[in-house]
């Protein structure tokens, strides 16, 4: 993303509450040019206003949302499977070397949950840094001069839009995020008017709340606002009032992400950890993974990338190369699996593909099948139609291509070991188990006769 690609609202920028109601009212007027298709723009005193934000960009297949290593502290980048770019806080200290590193050149919006130290601290520094197209905050002022150095410097890039975390849902892509609504500013503090967003993308749910405390998550809880969720970003860095019982039993995540480093609060807190581990959660911690990335598939999966992999995995557009999920890879042409790696024998179809197995599914992998999928890569120039091919393990766990079934020229398909709904690009075993052995196993395509077209042992 570049800053010519970034057509769109343009409005003035000013620290003053009373200009502040104002611009996010200049804000919403706004983008309806930047809402491609999108109807139902609302007036920001609705309280529930549609905005979207669109740009043209190559398309990919998960919403990846990368909890970066800040150390004590938050900063979340959320990138739609398209390209676009959130960023939600922005740590302590200037992370913009971080977000190069990470590929990222530009924020379609960026998001200072609260105007704590530990989440706006970096923010100044991304703001001069690099475009941004929409801000958004709780509304809340505060008196240090970390959050005066932020507001100085959204002052000096009048070109960025101010929205005001009222509820709403905003288009990243083909992913959403809603606001919730926040409690009253005279009735609590500043964690616990963190702005709360869930992001969705297809059946992908996640939910992120900055240092929300007891009292909002009941509040959230009480407005009957919270979703089941894939993942959870902990509130307040895994504190003991940053759980409830009510919010983990609505929430039910499948992934806990906990945003944490040094720190003389005693985070995260044993009770916190126990909470998460008792609803089955699994718990990614950033004190010990460094950065983690949560690649979430359309269909409610997702993947898990950790540490030196994550930059590799964001810069390679999100995909699922890089993952630590990634076991095996072999290219096996026709006629030439005689000497290639981990080859083992080819048919002559005149098939040029690519076999990925990916066998080692977050968690437990018997719980969570279509975790361990399988990617085909077409690299031949042209179109090969695989209705009626079968793709097998060592145990004679197989799948048939339905008829018709095509992997056009360039592209790739993915088969997970689960059961869903298949689309052509994705298909799905149908097990309710495992299929692939994370200690070794043999992925065999056969084609409509039989004979064996690619295959890969490891
Ligand atoms: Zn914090």
């Amino acid at each position: 993303m570049s800053p010519s690609n970034i057509p769109g609202p343009r409005a003035a920028f000013t620290a003053t509450a009373a200009m502040r109601a104002i611009l996010a009212g200049l804000a919403m007027a706004a983008l309806p040019q930047a809402s491609r298709g999108l109807d139902g723009v609302g007036r920001v005193d609705s309280g529930a206003a549609l905005a979207g934000i669109a740009l043209p960009s190559p398309t990919d297949t998960t919403l990846a949302i990368t909890f970066l290593d800040v150390g004590q502290g938050d900063a979340v980048l959320i990138r739609a499977p398209e390209g676009q770019t959130a960023l939600v806080d922005a740590g302590r200290r200037d992370i913009v070397p971080l977000l190069r590193e990470m590929g990222v050149d530009g924020i379609d919006l960026l998001v200072a949950t609260h105007p704590h130290a530990d989440h706006i601290g970096g923010m100044a520094a991304v703001i001069r840094s690099m475009p941004v197209r929409f801000y958004m905050d709780s509304g809340q002022p505060h008196t240090t001069a970390t959050y005066r150095g932020l507001l100085a410097a959204l002052e000096a890039r009048p070109e960025i839009t101010y929205l005001e975390a009222v509820p709403r849902t905003i288009s990243l892509g083909s992913a959403e995020i809603e606001v919730l609504p926040l409690l009253p500013r005279a009735t609590t503090d500043l964690n616990n008017r963190s702005v709360a967003l869930v992001v969705r993308f297809g059946s992908f749910t996640a939910l992120l709340s900055g240092d929300s405390e007891v009292q909002q998550l009941t509040h959230l809880v009480g407005r009957g606002v919270v979703p089941a969720v894939t993942l959870l970003k902990a509130p307040h860095h895994g504190s003991d009032n940053g759980f409830t019982w009510p919010f983990l039993e609505a929430a039910r995540p499948e992934v806990v992400v906990i945003s944490v480093g040094r720190n003389g609060y005693g985070h995260p807190r044993p009770a916190a950890l126990r909470a998460y581990a008792d609803v089955g959660a699994t718990v990614l911690r950033t004190d010990l993974a460094g950065h983690v990335a949560i690649l979430g598939y359309e269909h409610g999966d997702f993947g898990v990338a950790r540490g030196e992999q994550v930059a590799a995995v964001m810069r390679a557009g999100g995909g699922q190369s890089g993952s630590e999920d990634v076991v095996a890879d072999a290219v096996v042409g026709a006629g030439s699996a005689a000497g290639a790696p981990g080859g083992v024998s080819a048919a002559d179809s005149g098939a040029d593909l690519r076999l990925s197995v990916y066998a080692d599914a977050p968690g437990n992998d018997n719980r969570n099948p279509n975790g361990e999928y399988v990617v085909i890569q077409n690299l031949g120039a042209v179109a090969q139609a695989i209705g009626g091919w079968r793709l097998c393990d060592l145990a004679n766990h197989c799948f048939s291509f339905p008829a018709g079934a095509v992997l056009a020229a360039g592209a790739t398909i993915t088969l997970y070991s689960g059961p869903g709904r298949s689309d052509g690009n994705r298909y799905h075993m149908g097990y309710r188990r495992a299929v692939w052995n994370n200690n070794g196993d043999t992925a065999t395509l056969y084609d409509e006769r039989g004979a064996v077209v690619v295959a890969y042992r490891y």
